[in-house]
């Protein structure tokens, strides 16, 4: 249990810097029954819970609010690999074992648990789960929710729910674990996971591709997509302003290819068997591409190392946006088919009234999924950008649910969306949302203030 001040620190900022709590103290417990134990201590005594993973959240989740009443409960110690069943493809695993140590113990059976994510070195398989996180595999193999078949979970009195179940059918009841899954922390504590694996493929292989414009992208997907069918592993886009702040701020990063479009592509193709027959299949769309004009020009990585320096020009946007100064985050989803019609509304109406930002667009393109970022204009790195956010972010979420979309794709409500997200929800929909919490949590212990408004 850390109470001093200095010790508790990292526990009580959030990643982006962007959220600063108080707490009674930090406890760190490393069996699912300490967790249980002192759960039910909070309970007794109505003090608040706020669990904790690697604390990578971007939601302000895992931060407890100033007023120094809460306790965190960081599952970082409770990080064990418990068994890994490769004919039943599944593991099991402590709630905060890292994302990147579940992957390798998969990897050392032959196994994939395809959960990836930038964050993976230093989130928590129990944060993945309680954010229902999504990342670069989502297009092939959904997101954390649909990679979960059982869950461990000390609920709001302190009592251990044994749901490791290694089931991929069990319609014996309401599923709990659904329930959890994306609960971020507002219903309970997940102490452990069973998570699904899959063969792990001979052959990746990615390819960098300069695009015109996001219709063209939105074909060349529906393209890869009939012809590539589950090959297609990623599927992700980023702009040329982000392009540009990555090479300009990471000093690793190389354009990889001449042309300069307003648009990259950045995709993976997986084979079961045969490299060859990858790179033969992403050549003959690359071709289709070039000849229909919905590509300009393209790389293929010729190897591993290639193709995580192209990998890296995608997942660096995130740190190299943190780099140009302050920046303004939005994490939507939207059905592929209105993206197009999206962006050009959306684009147009912020740059009328907001024409000092910079768009940083990029994101998962084949989940929908786009981070709809902006920044201050090029050259005025200390322009504060953020006084007029709140008026910018209701003005773009409007038109995301005008376009059937939602304003929390990946990175959860947590305090950052929750009020936000209130104004998109019906009434009985948030009825029954404060029937669930007060079900679960009478007392309103479990990270009180996040998600539910
Ligand atoms: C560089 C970077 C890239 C990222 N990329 C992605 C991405 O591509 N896709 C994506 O989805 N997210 C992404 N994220 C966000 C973040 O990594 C994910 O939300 C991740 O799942 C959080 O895991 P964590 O262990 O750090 O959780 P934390 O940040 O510690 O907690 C997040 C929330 O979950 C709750 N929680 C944590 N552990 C538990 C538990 N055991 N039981 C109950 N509740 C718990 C917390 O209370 C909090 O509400 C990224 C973050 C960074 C910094």
């Amino acid at each position: 249990l850390l109470t001093d001040s200095i010790d508790a620190a990292p526990f009580l900022t959030d990643w982006r810097g962007l959220w600063h709590g108080a707490a009674l103290g930090v406890a760190l417990p490393e069996t699912p029954q300490s967790v249980a134990a002192i759960v039910r201590w909070c309970a007794q005594h109505k003090v608040p819970v706020v669990p904790q993973g690697g604390n990578t959240g971007l939601s302000g989740g895992a931060t407890p609010d100033g007023s120094g009443a809460a306790l965190v409960l960081s599952l970082k110690h409770l990080d064990q690999v418990r068994a890994v069943d490769p004919l039943n493809a599944t593991m099991t695993l402590d709630a905060g074992c890292l994302l990147r140590t579940a992957q390798r113990a998969a990897e050392e059976v032959g196994r994939l648990l395809p959960l990836s994510l930038a964050a993976e070195g230093s989130c928590t398989i129990g944060g993945n789960l309680a954010t229902n996180a999504g990342g670069t595999g989502v297009l092939r193999y959904g997101n954390a929710r649909e990679l979960c078949l059982g869950l461990e979970v000390v609920t709001a009195q302190g009592e251990l729910w044994d749901g490791l179940r290694g089931l991929r059918k069990d319609n014996s009841g309401y599923d709990l674990r659904d329930l959890f899954i994306g609960s971020e922390g507002t219903l309970g504590v997940i102490t452990g996971a069973v998570m699904k694996l899959v063969p792990r493929p001979a052959a990746r292989v990615a390819a960098l591709l300069a695009i015109p414009s996001v219709e063209a992208a939105l074909r060349l997907l529906e393209e890869a997509r009939s012809r590539l069918d589950t090959g297609l592993t990623a599927f992700e886009m980023l702009s040329e302003t982000c392009l540009s702040l990555v090479l300009r701020h990471v000093p690793t990063a190389r354009r990889p290819i001449g042309t300069v479009t307003p648009w990259y592509v950045l995709l993976e193709l997986a084979d079961p068997n045969e490299e060859d027959r990858a790179r033969a299949q992403i050549e003959a769309l690359l071709v289709v591409g070039l000849e229909r004009g919905w590509v300009e020009d393209g790389v293929i990585a010729e190897s591993l190392a290639q193709s995580r320096a192209l990998w890296a020009l995608r997942e660096d946007v995130s740190d190299a946006q943190g780099a140009a100064g302050k920046t303004i985050k939005h994490d939507i989803a939207l059905p592929i088919s209105t993206i197009a019609a999206f962006l050009a509304e959306a684009d147009a109406a912020v740059a009328a009234r907001w024409p000092q930002l910079r768009f940083v667009t990029f994101g998962h393109l084949g989940d929908g999924n786009l981070h709809y970022n902006f920044s201050p204009a090029e050259g005025d790195r200390t322009a504060d950008i953020l006084a007029d956010q709140d008026d910018l972010n209701a003005f773009v979420h409007d038109i995301v649910v005008r376009h059937g979309g939602t304003i929390s794709a990946e990175h959860g409500l947590g305090v950052l969306r929750r009020d936000e997200a209130a104004r998109f929800k019906s009434p009985v929909e948030l009825a029954m949302m404060h029937a669930i919490k007060a079900a679960l949590d009478p007392d309103g212990i479990m990270n009180p203030g996040k998600l539910v408004p």
